[in-house]
């Protein structure tokens, strides 16, 4: 059971992202619609965060990593994955051993030059990072 939070940085990330029990979470709000996105991550905005925990918690069954980010990780990426851990702590076991936040989230991803995916599917089906 996951305890407290850690920081992941994008090389960190990159070369774990192929690994099938980890899900990245967006929780930017409306940016996601016009920025581009990680490959594969989630969409939990950070304004319908805390309504949508049992979603997530369904969404990200069989995996046991979590990294949030939303655009520079300093304020809504920190707080909704305390809001998750909260929730995980009144949960019984998901089987999460991790919740981490993206160092300087979205925008310090594409500042050093990680790709990114440009599609409008919601959920992102790409995987290839
Ligand atoms: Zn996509």
């Amino acid at each position: 059971m996951a305890r407290s939070l850690s920081y992941i940085t994008p090389s960190q990330l990159i070369s774990i992202t192929r690994n099938p029990k980890i899900a990245i979470i967006d929780v930017r709000d409306e940016e996601r619609s016009y920025d581009a996105h990680i490959a594969g991550s989630l969409h939990f905005p950070s304004d319908t965060f805390s309504e949508r925990l049992p979603d997530l918690l369904r969404s990200v069954r069989g995996r046991d990593t979590l990294v949030f980010h939303c655009a520079l990780s300093k304020v809504r990426g920190p707080s909704c994955a305390r809001l998750f851990l909260d929730y995980l702590s009144e949960t019984k076991d998901a089987g999460i051993k991790n919740v981490m936040i993206l160092e300087r989230g979205f925008n310090g991803w594409q500042a050093a030059g990680r790709p990114v995916c440009r599609c409008t599917d919601a959920p992102c089906k790409t995987h290839d990072v």
